[in-house]
Formats: structure tokens, sequence, C-alpha cells
């Protein structure tokens, strides 16, 4: 076992899409125990998963992203028995406002969604302010209220994957970043880290943002992947303002969300700002931005002062869709990247896609064109 015959698959990050640490827990569910995680950082999730709103939100424009939703949903809402501690998921609903065209789109999905076993109420301007007062009817047309949705203990889920899978023999090392991916004759063989040599015929790459810049240790590859920063703010709910169960109010139009925390409220200005991957930082101007707008839409909600601030990486293919499955050019090579802004709400649909590609080559869960590798042909 291990470094001396090899490991049944070594797997680069330990975030939640929680991707490690989802596929890891799949994998050994499926008796492929003898797994190694290989993880940068001091403690998983420190990156894009340790920086989410974490929300479960059952609708998309992209629509294999959907589809992952909905079936991650499920296993939030209804995991193995003895899987986690504490509940997944907390009920605390989803509230999207939209505006002209885009208004008109979200309310031809309508029928598609509850088709699919998605509980939404669609809302006009009347119905909305007595939810969320501080939103203004002249700056949207319309709403949908997913109140099946809402917060994820993404801490929770994170370490929960973990846990099981460890209990079936997984090995996380932390503090071990790869540096190189051994290929031979067009096939991996195993990784280097300042630690040695590890062998394996399968190497997945689940390194989140870093997951482009991983692809160029093993040459030519077609596959792309671009991060994009992120910010959230928080503060004080406005004094006599009872906020606390509010849903997480969203407007697409003016791009813009909030929410109850525990210290209060959240917000982001829903920024998109490519990057080279690194440690994201908020910057100044985005912060005085998201501030701008929360006066300008909410005003009765606007902050005094801001109590932390932060910044993740979400990643994505240039089509938007997630990156699941084996490389079209370099043989045992997986991905499971590009998981965006809904890495952690559909990790449990990913996690198990991905782990049925590498065990059985297909899966039965949907299909899986859009998000596939493969899409990207080769170089
Ligand atoms: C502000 C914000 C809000 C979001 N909101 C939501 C939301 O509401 N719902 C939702 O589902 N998702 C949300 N997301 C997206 C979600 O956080 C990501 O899709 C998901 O966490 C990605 O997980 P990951 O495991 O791919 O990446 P990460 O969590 O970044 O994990 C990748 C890991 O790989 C490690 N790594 C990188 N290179 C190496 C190497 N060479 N060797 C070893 N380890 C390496 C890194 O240290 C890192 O820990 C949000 C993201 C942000 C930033």
């Amino acid at each position: 076992m291990g470094s001396e015959s090899g490991f049944d698959a070594i797997i680069i990050g330990c975030g939640i899409a929680i991707a490690g640490a989802s596929l890891a827990y799949f994998l050994a569910e499926r008796g492929m125990t003898d797994i190694l995680i290989l993880e940068r950082e001091e403690q998983p999730g420190y990156h894009a998963t340790g920086r989410a709103a974490g929300v479960l939100v059952e609708l998309d424009f992209v629509p294999s992203i959907l589809e992952l939703k909905i079936l991650g949903g499920k296993f939030l809402r209804n995991p193995p028995d003895g899987f986690s501690e504490y509940p997944l998921l907390r009920r605390s609903g989803i509230l999207i406002m939209f505006k002209g065209e885009l208004w008109d789109s979200v309310q031809q999905m309508i029928p598609d969604l509850k088709q699919a076993g998605v509980v939404v109420n669609v809302l006009s301007q009347e119905e909305v302010t007595p939810i969320i007062p501080v939103v203004s009817p002249e700056n949207f047309d319309g709403a949908v209220l997913l109140p099946e949705d809402g917060h994820i203990d993404a801490n929770e889920l994170l370490w929960s994957y973990i846990r099981q899978a460890r209990r079936r023999g997984a090995r996380l090392h932390l503090k071990e970043a790869v540096l190189g991916i051994k290929v031979e004759s067009g096939r991996v063989s195993g990784v280097n880290t300042a630690a040695g040599e590890y062998y394996s015929r399968r190497v997945i790459n689940a390194s989140g943002a870093w997951a482009g810049n991983i692809r160029k240790l093993i040459g030519q590859t077609p596959v792309r992947l671009t991060p994009y920063r992120r910010t959230i703010i928080t503060f004080a709910a406005p004094e006599g303002m009872e906020t606390k169960d509010w849903p997480l109010a969203a407007d697409l139009t003016h791009e813009l969300y909030f929410s109850p925390e525990s210290s209060g409220m959240l917000a982001s200005p829903m920024d998109e700002d490519p990057m080279e991957p690194c440690d994201a930082r908020p910057d100044e101007l985005v912060v005085a931005q998201t501030v701008e707008r929360l006066k300008q839409l909410t005003p009765g909600l606007a902050p005094k002062s801001i109590i932390h601030k932060w910044a993740g990486l979400r990643t994505f293919a240039p089509d938007q869709a997630m990156v699941v499955g084996e490389d079209p050019v370099v043989k045992g090579f997986f991905w499971l990247s590009g998981q965006g802004g809904s890495g952690i709400e559909t990790s449990a649909a990913v996690g198990q896609i991905a782990s049925d590609l590498i065990v059985d080559g297909h899966t039965e869960v949907m299909d899986i064109k859009p998000i596939s590798s493969m899409r990207f042909g080769e170089t």
C-alpha cells in the first residue's frame, strides 16, 4: 500500500467541491479505499470552499448546473444515515428578483422546475415587499421564492466527506503540495511533492482555482479554466430591523445579493474579475461598490460600517459548465474542476459522477456530455 506499490487514486486538493473531499467519499463508498488526498494548505477548505456564501439555489440558466444543483439538493436534504453529525441544509429560503427579459426567461423555466420537483413560488412586486421590506418595487418586475432552499453548513459537509472517507482508509496529507505529475507513454503514473514520489495510475485534479495551472504539469491538454474573484462583506443590520428570518435575496439585474448571517448581514456585488490563482483578497473599490449598491437599491439596509470582508475565486470553463472526467489526451488524469459558483451545493452529485467515471468509465446519474472533459476535444 501507499508509496511502495502505489495508490488506487491520488486526489490533488481538498476543497469541498469540495471536489477533493466529495470524490474521496464517493470513491471510498464504492470500495476504492487506498486513496491519497494531497492538500497544500494547513487545513482543508481554506480557499473557495471556506469563503463561499454557501447556499443551495435550485435555479440556474446553465442547464447542466441546474440539473446538478437539483441532484445535489436531494443529498443535502436527505444524506445517508450517519453521514453527518448536524443537518447539512437550513431551509432559510432564497428569493431572486428579476426585471425585463430576464424575468420573461425565468417565467418560462418555472413549469420545468416544478416538473423536476423544485418547490418554487412566483411572486409579484407586492408579494415581495412584505418579505424583504427594504427593496423598491420599481427595481424588479417579479421574483421567485425557493422556500425549500437555503444555507448549507459547508464546514459540516466538508468534514463529513473527509471523516467518512478516512473511516474507510483514505489518507489526507496536509501541507503537501503537488509539484509535478509523472506521465509515461501518454498515461499518468504518479505525482511528486517536496516529501517524495507517490505512484498511481489515476490522478485527479481537484485543485480549484489552480486547476488550470496543474494542467500545465501534464503538458498538452485543451481544457481551459479561469478563476474569477467574488467579494463578500458583512455588516450589522440597522437597529430595530428584524432581518434574521429573511431569505437570501438576490437582484440579478442590478447584481447584488444580501442575506442574514451570524454577525448581522452579508452582501456581495456579484463581482467577476478574472485573475491568476492566488489567496484572493477583497479589492477596496469593489467593497465600496457593494456599499454604494446597497445604498441605492436597499437604502434602509445601508451599512454604517463593515465588520468583515473577504474574497474567493470561482473557477469557470469558457462555457460556464463544469469539467468532469478523464483528460482527452493524458490517460488516467481526471478533471474535477470548473465548479464556478456552485461547487458546494452540487458536490454530492459531481462527486458521485466523477467516482462513476473513474471506477466504471460511465455514469447513470445524468447525461454528462455538457460537463465532460472530452467536450474540449484533442489539442
Ligand atoms: C464568494 C463566493 C461565494 C460562493 N457561493 C457559493 C454558494 O453559495 N454555493 C455554492 O455551492 N458554491 C459557492 N461558491 C463556489 C464554491 O465555493 C466553489 O465552487 C467550491 O468551493 C470549489 O471547491 P474546490 O474544491 O474545487 O476548490 P477549493 O475549495 O479552492 O479547493 C481546492 C484546493 O486545492 C488545493 N490545491 C491547489 N493546488 C494544489 C497543489 N498543487 N497541491 C495540493 N493542493 C493544491 C488548494 O489549496 C485548495 O484547498 C462560492 C465561491 C465564492 C468565492
